[in-house]
């Protein structure tokens, strides 16, 4: 049942056709069975999933079901979850057990949703592979020497391998559009500040957004309807009401997206992608022609620096965040120490993997006196121009489509001593997060090694319905989405 929609899931549960304890029952069972090979989990909650189904039943039988009452679920182990274990894939957090939940763990408990574990991520959610991982990596579920895509990529493999059929994860650079590209299912980021980030643990505050992983877009949609709204915890939320981001995912005659204007960024389709990516997204922008779209070329000029742009700000807003992990109140403390100032260097010294460090460093040096001006200022600068040139494309488009990643999923450790190819994965969907946007990533086929390739669609802001209306036909017509990887 568990590779079911959620429409049919909750059906079944609405009618009793399966209980919320058989549903998460099947997905510890596939858990059990198949993430010794994955590494898709850092912590399984059976205890506390079952506890949850109990209630869920509860609820159900007195007849105040949602749309995700009994639905089995993983949150990335970057939200803090009251009473279990969340490590944010780091050292440093490896006996962290938060005293509190974040707002999108309330709101979804609140919809009677039942979490079966914490999903591996990248450690602080810096990373594109989730080899930077404290617990190991997770390992794609279509081929296991190959990676996930991070730093969701916990998350996305659970989802690939229908061990959930939903999960939480968060995107600060691509997180969840890279990830769910690789693991051939669909993501999406919303508008900045549609998730409140209370109790999301930092790592770029500008940048991270919370949102939905899923079989299909109407099953995130009717996820991210559940995760977003106003939280007046998160100074940055958006002063919005909750929303139905599934009122387009409707089923609408034979041309569904006519006087849809597809935006083609004639920069995206440049070279960078490889062939087998091209073919399929070529192939997918046909589909949408046929299904009535028309598609413009449109220019996104500033794109080229979003990477470099990124990779200033981000370690800037990390290196501030990160430094409350100081071995003082929570989280890793070094056993041995000497003054108070040895054992903050020790801590975090020891606390903190390879990639956090670089970033810390490189966030401390755009920030210094003699620097802030020379990088941090302009690369807010460039930040600016990359909106600037989105907001000149939604002039002739609707929403803007192109590849997600410029390659299927990479070997393991094939990047893992080159950052800066590892942060050249990031080249679609970076300028995304600069901007603030909403974007999605869909199945649009197989390339090399029979590995899935993703489509992105970028709407403007608050477009989230209309880019899940539009993937939501897409996947009418087409079956990408039900693909799924043997042996799980
Ligand atoms: N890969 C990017 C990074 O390493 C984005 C990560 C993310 O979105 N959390 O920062």
């Amino acid at each position: 049942m568990i590779d079911s929609s959620l429409k049919d899931i909750a059906a079944a549960l609405r009618d009793r056709k399966v209980s919320a304890v058989e549903l998460a029952t099947e997905s510890l069972a596939r858990i059990d069975a198949g993430n010794a090979r994955i590494n898709a989990f850092v912590t399984v909650d059976h205890d506390g999933a079952l506890t949850a189904a109990r209630a869920a039943d509860a609820r159900l039988a007195a007849g105040n079901g949602g749309p995700l009452t009994g639905i089995p679920l993983a949150h990335k182990d970057v939200f803090c979850t009251e009473g279990v274990l969340t490590t944010c894939g780091s050292k440093m957090l490896s006996n962290f057990v938060s005293p509190y939940d974040a707002h999108v763990v309330s709101l979804l408990k609140a919809a009677g949703t039942v979490m079966v574990g914490k999903a591996n991520m990248d450690e602080f959610a810096m990373g594109s592979s989730n080899e930077n991982s404290h617990f190991g990596p997770t390992r794609n579920p279509w081929n296991t020497d190959k990676v996930p895509g991070g730093s969701s990529g916990g998350s996305a493999a659970a989802v690939a391998a229908r061990m959930v059929p939903i999960a939480t994860g968060t995107d600060t650079g691509g997180s969840i559009r890279q990830p769910a590209a690789l693991c051939g299912i669909t993501g999406i980021k919303p508008t900045y500040g549609r998730v409140s980030r209370y109790g999301m643990i930092a790592y770029a505050s500008s940048l991270d957004q919370g949102g939905a992983f899923g079989c299909s877009a109407e099953d995130c949609a009717v996820l991210l309807s559940a995760m977003a709204g106003h939280d007046p915890r998160d100074s940055t939320s958006l002063e919005q009401g909750p929303e139905d981001f599934a009122r387009e995912c409707t089923q609408v005659g034979a041309q569904p997206l006519a006087g849809l204007r597809i935006g083609l960024p004639k920069e995206f389709f440049a070279e960078g992608m490889s062939d087998d990516v091209r073919a399929a997204v070529e192939a997918a922008i046909a589909e949408y022609r046929k299904l009535g779209a028309t598609t413009v070329e449109v220019s996104l000029p500033n794109a080229r620096l979003a990477i470099p742009a990124y990779y200033v700000i981000a370690p800037a807003e990390a290196s501030s965040n990160l430094s409350r992990f100081d071995g003082v109140r929570y989280g890793h403390r070094a056993a041995e120490y000497g003054d108070l100032n040895d054992m903050y260097c020790k801590s975090r010294a020891q606390g903190f993997g390879g990639e956090v460090k670089r970033r810390i460093l490189v966030g401390t040096y755009v920030l210094s006196h003699g620097y802030y001006d020379a990088y941090y200022i302009k690369a807010q600068k460039l930040r600016r121009l990359i909106a600037n040139d989105f907001a000149t494309a939604f002039e002739q488009c609707d929403v803007i489509a192109g590849p997600v990643s410029p390659t299927v999923a990479f070997g393991i450790g094939e990047k893992s001593d080159d950052p800066v190819q590892m942060y050249l994965s990031d080249i679609y969907t970076i300028a995304v997060n600069l901007a603030g946007l909403p974007a999605l990533s869909h199945p649009a086929g197989f390339g090399a090694g029979n590995l899935p390739v993703g489509l992105q669609l970028i709407g403007n802001y608050f477009g989230e319905a209309r880019l899940l209306g539009t993937a939501h036909q897409f996947q009418l017509a087409t079956d990408w989405h039900r693909q799924a990887p043997a042996g799980f």
